[in-house]
């Protein structure tokens, strides 16, 4: 049985409320149709004590767009967003565990497209200072939607029923995510997360016209791989190079970087350096140890605390 965390608060219409006042009315498009758009942000413990979201204004960007392609006003500014982030942090936030932040604009009001009104809804969740073991891959019989149906930039709730379904015919192969394809039968991404896969040296990942999402993990990588010379390639992939690949990993602000040990039932080779290395990498940048600088941390003003050891752990793709 599941066991979700509800956090003692949310934010939501300009302040923070007790979690059981958080709601929706039924009569909104937001539970109606689905109509949402929204962003998921992770903050980190730093050597210093303060506590940092990563790449914050690029959230705040890639939000704006999402909205932008379903007609939802955003009439949130950067400030007011840092600022709801910061007030949900500081009455949640312990010392022992990170954070991670659901930022979604709900359409309270309107109908088809007029009248269109939003409320910026901020919910937290702890997350576990884990290093993640590594996971078994499966490849959906369930499709990435079109382009011109439900296009992958769009971050909106609608876009994960698909990838809820995968959820559960991987569940049923023992597999932790799984792969979408597109439209033309070739890789898109996982379930919540881009893949990244190894051959020759080279790692190489979909570009977003294949089908995923413009993931802000997945610039930070090529830029870490890059400051390492490390080649990293954005290419369209088929489904039978990733049962041929050297090494396989998911990556996301959520699942931040996973290595696979298996693809379809197939085990990989087991080290995966490359990626093994850039997921290093990556920890290191976020945890500020080893700061990069594309790797923008935007320190949140919040009671102090003292960091606490990090373990290996679970896939936490979930909160
Ligand atoms: N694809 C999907 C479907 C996702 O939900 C996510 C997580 N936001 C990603 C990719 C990775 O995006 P990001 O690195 O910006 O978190």
């Amino acid at each position: 049985m599941l066991n979700l965390q509800r956090p003692k608060f949310a934010y939501m219409g300009g302040k923070l409320r007790p979690w059981e006042e958080a709601t929706l009315h039924v009569g909104c498009e937001a539970v109606n149709r689905g109509l949402n758009v929204f962003e998921g942000l992770k903050g980190y413990w730093q050597p210093d004590w303060s506590f940092a979201v990563v790449m914050l204004r690029r959230h705040y960007e890639r939000l704006q767009r999402s909205a932008r392609l379903l007609h939802i006003p955003c009439c949130i500014s950067f400030e007011e967003y840092t600022s709801a982030i910061e007030q949900l942090a500081s009455s949640l936030l312990e010392s022992e565990r990170d954070m991670w932040f659901r930022t979604t604009l709900f359409v309270t009001e309107g109908h088809w497209g007029e009248g269109t009104i939003a409320d910026l809804v901020v919910t937290a969740f702890h997350q576990e200072k884990v290093i993640p073991n590594a996971i078994n891959l499966g490849v959906s019989t369930w499709q990435r939607s079109l382009d011109v149906a439900l296009s992958a930039r769009i971050k909106t709730s609608t876009n994960y029923q698909v990838a809820r379904l995968a959820r559960i015919e991987g569940r049923k192969n023992g597999c932790q995510d799984m792969i979408l394809l597109n439209q033309w039968g070739r890789v898109a991404e996982a379930t919540g997360s881009c893949i990244l896969m190894v051959r020759d040296g080279t790692i190489s990942t979909p570009p977003a016209t294949e089908g995923a999402l413009e993931s802000i993990t997945l610039e930070i990588l090529e830029m870490l791989a890059e400051s390492h010379g490390i080649p990293f390639v954005r290419r369209p992939i088929d489904r039978t190079e990733l049962l041929v690949a050297d090494e396989i990993a998911l990556c996301g602000t959520l699942a931040e970087v996973v290595l696979v040990k298996s693809i379809e039932g197939l085990p990989l080779s087991g080290e995966a350096p490359l990626l093994k290395a850039l997921q290093t990498r990556y920890f290191e940048a976020v945890r500020g140890t080893k700061p990069h600088p594309f790797v923008e941390m935007s320190t949140v003003r919040t009671t102090r605390g003292a960091p606490g050891p990090i373990a290996d752990g679970a896939y936490t793709c979930r909160i």
